[in-house]
């Protein structure tokens, strides 16, 4: 395998295009920004992701998301780094992913400035898991973790966590 090759890191970019951010489920780590840097060197694969929040529990899922499906791609033992400086800022989503969460029903951030999410995250819609109703009510701030919030869906009634922004 030669290092660097461009088909290579395609395709493990192909691969990485299958991995969902937990918080919005329609958004690929590659439509958010999140990663930023694939290198494979010696046939170990690296990847170089920055947290949209440090601290978020999503952060880890996302990182064993990462390895897992290098690994179903017969990728062996690939290494998920987390970089944090420069920090990421929703200027780094792509223009599809910001289409993609305008279809899902969150309004997109801003082009120009980072915003805060609590502003651009109040008034979003959040679709049940289990029937997809978008007849959804919060029941609590804080779900299962502070990154989480408590939904009701009121057509099957089950309750779910949302991961939320902070
Ligand atoms: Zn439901």
């Amino acid at each position: 395998m030669v290092s660097h090759s461009p088909y290579e890191t395609s395709k493990i970019r192909d691969i990485l295009s299958q991995v969902m951010d937990p918080e919005i489920p329609v958004l690929s780590i590659i439509d958010l920004g999140v990663l930023r840097e694939i290198r494979v060197e010696n046939s170990q694969v690296h990847v170089v992701i920055t947290p949209t929040y440090s601290g978020c529990p999503a952060m880890e899922m996302i990182a064993a998301n990462i390895r897992m499906e290098l690994m179903a791609g017969g990728y062996s033992n690939p290494e998920v780094v987390q970089q944090l400086d420069p920090a990421w800022t929703t200027d780094w989503m792509t223009e599809s992913g910001k289409a993609k969460l305008k279809e899902y029903g969150i309004a997109p951030p801003p082009a120009a400035h980072h915003k805060s999410c609590t502003d651009l995250f109040a008034e979003e819609s959040v679709q049940c898991p289990h029937c997809n109703s978008w007849h959804t009510g919060r029941i609590s701030e804080f779900g299962s973790t502070a990154c989480k919030s408590l939904y009701k869906c009121e057509d099957c009634l089950e309750p779910f966590d949302y991961f939320k922004c902070h």
